[in-house]
């Protein structure tokens, strides 16, 4: 048994642990209630992928992986439904990469950002960005612009994990390296990005730690080919497919 009362064998396992995670997420007052609702629209295209990393988003986790190990300033936007999903898991991501972690959320309060930080360092995290927010994306209205100037303003490379449309869009106009982690291909994210992950940020994220160690070691003009040889339309595309086409295994 685990922290859900049922077996890992479960084959609604996964999906119980999510929504027992989501919830005690809100209990704690890390996660949002509009975090439910994004959840419900996750599972159902989860579902349709049959609830498994497809093959082109292990590609784009190695490209995502690539692109943090080539960054000079590496940040992962952790929000309330990552920080109760992966909080272990985005700080282990950051540790194996070098990245920032900085907290950024849509719907901001000081108190869920403090609420986060802490739950974040409980995980392990040394230093945990966005309390600061002496920064502003352009484009954006005031409260959804808000970022740490030596954090995401300044970062060459961030990871948006369930990110709004409006922002992700203005973060790229920013001239920044995106990679949306994202279950709906269609979504105005992951259409921005330019490493778009279609997958749950569950096995997401620790695939990208598992891809990032595995290529430590690899000089940058391979792990630029990396990068290079990447279609982010073909991405989005193989997912859609997947998803229309319903062959589940
Ligand atoms: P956009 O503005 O980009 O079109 P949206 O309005 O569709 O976004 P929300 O309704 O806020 O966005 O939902 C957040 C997004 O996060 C959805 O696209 C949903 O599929 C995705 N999502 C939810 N849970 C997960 C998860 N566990 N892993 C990956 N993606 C998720």
């Amino acid at each position: 048994m685990s922290e859900v009362d049922v077996p890992e064998s479960h084959p609604r396992y996964e999906s119980l642990l999510t929504r027992h995670r989501i919830e005690t997420g809100v209990e704690k007052g890390i996660t949002s209630q509009q975090g439910l609702i994004a959840q419900g629209r996750g599972e159902a295209f989860d579902y349709l992928l049959g609830e498994r990393t497809i093959e082109s988003a292990d590609r784009a986790e190695r490209v995502g992986a690539a692109h943090l190990l080539l960054a000079d300033h590496p940040v992962l936007s952790v929000n309330g439904n990552v920080a109760a999903l992966v909080p272990g898991e985005v700080v282990e991501l950051a540790a194996v990469t070098g990245a920032d972690l900085e907290v950024n959320l849509f719907n901001r309060t000081e108190q869920r950002i403090e609420a986060i930080a802490d739950h974040l360092r409980e995980h392990g995290a040394n230093e945990v960005k966005g309390l600061t927010a002496d920064a502003r994306i352009p484009g954006l209205d005031h409260e959804r612009a808000k970022v740490d100037a030596d954090g995401i303003y300044n970062a060459d490379t961030v990871v948006v994990p369930l990110e709004d449309g409006d922002r992700a869009e203005a973060l790229g106009e920013m001239g920044k390296t995106e990679i949306v982690i994202d279950l709906n291909p269609l979504s105005r994210s992951a259409q921005v990005a330019a490493v778009p992950i279609i997958d749950n940020v569950l096995r997401a994220v620790p695939n990208m730690t598992a891809h990032a160690r595995s290529l430590q070691d690899t000089p940058a003009d391979a792990l630029q080919q990396i990068v290079d040889d990447f279609d982010p339309a073909q991405a989005l595309g193989a997912a859609e497919e997947a998803i229309r086409s319903g062959e589940l295994e």
